[in-house]
């Protein structure tokens, strides 16, 4: 495509965003649908993302993406915001900007499409994390469960997690081979088994034969926790599925198009040198 001054831009904001996979992910969808955009990576290093995230009102983007550390700047330097912390910002015609949070949907996208008989099969979730990804899934998980255990290495925050849901729970760090042994679907929602993070040896002996196990960590694709549960035939989601469904969903609130899932799938595995 030709970038003219009328070409719409979008970027992912964030800290580092060298490695990010949502540009190919959503030039891939520009050009299947003959869009006049450009979807590029923006890092947003300092101090006060709000007051940056503030300005960039002005220069009338189509849009955003907001990723790690800059999701709660992100959705307080919005106009108005659905959660407080948001992973998509969309310029409205009168110039000011809506924030939206589509990880917590784009997970349930993820685990229709890789688990689709899910909600049949779940009614006590242990997530692992609280962190920003973590909560976000367990509210949209929260209506259809009954319990959602909150697994956190620092434990006030597991608590605060678990107090923000009425079906919210907090295990101790020290319980995970109880939590693990109890869960229908268990959702990995720390940097552990990341690239160039710590590992973690994950008690999935314990897991019950019917269990979902979940990871949301995308590089590596395979990781030992996922690895582990498919090595006792357990069905899993992995976060690929999680990152294009978030994805699909930001694309619609800028375009009002849902985008191919499985078209993108096959760009990222590429990318990332996986076979499909
Ligand atoms: P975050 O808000 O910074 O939360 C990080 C979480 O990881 C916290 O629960 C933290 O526990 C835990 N953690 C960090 N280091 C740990 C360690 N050494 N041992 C145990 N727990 C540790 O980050 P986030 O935005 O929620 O992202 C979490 C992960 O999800 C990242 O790997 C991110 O790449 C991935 N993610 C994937 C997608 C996707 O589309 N697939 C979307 C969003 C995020 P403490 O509270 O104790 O620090």
């Amino acid at each position: 495509m030709t970038v003219t001054a009328a070409t719409q831009v979008l970027a992912v904001i964030g800290d580092p965003v060298s490695h990010s996979l949502s540009p190919l992910m959503h030039n891939g969808w520009i050009a299947d649908h003959g869009l006049d955009a450009v979807y590029v990576a923006l890092p947003l290093g300092g101090a006060d993302p709000v007051s940056a995230l503030r300005a960039l009102k002005r220069f009338g983007l189509r849009g955003a993406n907001v990723t790690v550390p800059h999701k709660e700047a992100g959705a307080r330097a919005a106009d108005r915001s659905e959660s407080d912390v948001a992973n998509v910002l969309r310029w409205e015609e009168d110039g000011s900007v809506s924030a939206f949070n589509t990880d917590g949907l784009g997970f349930l996208d993820c685990l229709s499409e890789q688990a689709p008989d899910w909600r049949g099969r779940t009614s006590r979730v242990l997530m692992l994390g609280a962190g920003g990804a973590a909560r976000a899934i367990a509210t949209a998980l929260s209506p259809f469960v009954d319990t959602i255990h909150f697994a956190n290495r620092t434990p006030e925050r597991g608590e605060a997690a678990a107090l923000s849901l009425p079906n919210g729970r907090a295990l101790r760090w020290d319980e995970l081979e109880r939590g693990f042994g109890a869960a229908d679907l268990i959702v990995q929602a720390t940097t552990l088994g990341m690239e160039g993070q710590p590992q973690m040896e994950w008690p999935v002996a314990n897991c019950r034969t019917g269990a979902i196990i979940a990871d949301i960590v995308y590089r590596p694709l395979h990781t030992p926790l996922l690895a582990a549960a498919r090595a006792r035939r357990l069905a899993t989601a992995d976060g690929l599925g999680m990152l294009i469904h978030q994805g699909a969903r930001s694309f619609d609130l800028w375009f009002g198009i849902k985008p191919d899932a499985a078209k993108a799938r096959a760009r990222l595995l590429a990318a990332l040198g996986e076979t499909p």
